[in-house]
């Protein structure tokens, strides 16, 4: 098990489709491992396999307490409505306002390939609708047309206080 590198806006591989996954093997299993190791290191909400450079449909989310692992990911219904500051491993230091549905269920796989499907609500909602687009090479900063700064940020929860 061992912590990957981050890949960071401007590299290529975050901009490009992911793969299926189609074998259930040692490989992935090491994967999802050092994916974990990463999430945990970094202390995010998530991570996409493309973050760590690997072009494949796998996500881990974290709800704070246990972290979720999820192969060939798929949103499979929505409700409701959320907007709220949204920030990505691969976007460091910069966050944006980011409409998402409220609640969230997906269907996917488990490292063995068993099909589950999971419902979650705000931070997990949020959380698999950015890394699903990840897999779709797609990133937060396309929804926003201005990213804060943690000063910024500060500032504004200042002047609302
Ligand atoms: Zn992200």
């Amino acid at each position: 098990m061992s912590v990957r590198k981050i890949y960071t806006q401007g590299d290529e591989v975050l901009s490009k489709k992911s793969h299926p996954v189609t074998k259930f093997d040692h490989k992935l299993h090491v994967l999802l491992d050092d994916m974990r190791d990463t999430l945990i290191q970094a202390d995010g909400a998530g991570l996409a396999a493309p973050q760590i450079g690997i072009l494949r449909r796998v996500v881990v989310v974290s709800d704070g307490d246990t972290i979720t692992e999820l192969v060939n990911p798929e949103i499979v219904a929505t409700q409701g409505e959320q907007n709220g500051l949204e920030g990505c491993l691969s976007v460091p230091q910069k966050y944006g306002m980011v409409k998402r549905p409220m609640v969230v269920t997906v269907k996917a796989q488990d490292r063995d390939g068993y099909f589950f499907t999971m419902t979650g609500q705000e931070i997990v909602a949020r959380a698999f609708c950015h890394e699903i687009d990840h897999l779709n090479g797609v990133l937060f900063t396309e929804y926003t047309n201005h990213l804060f700064t943690p000063d910024e940020i500060q500032q504004i929860a200042e002047e609302e206080a």
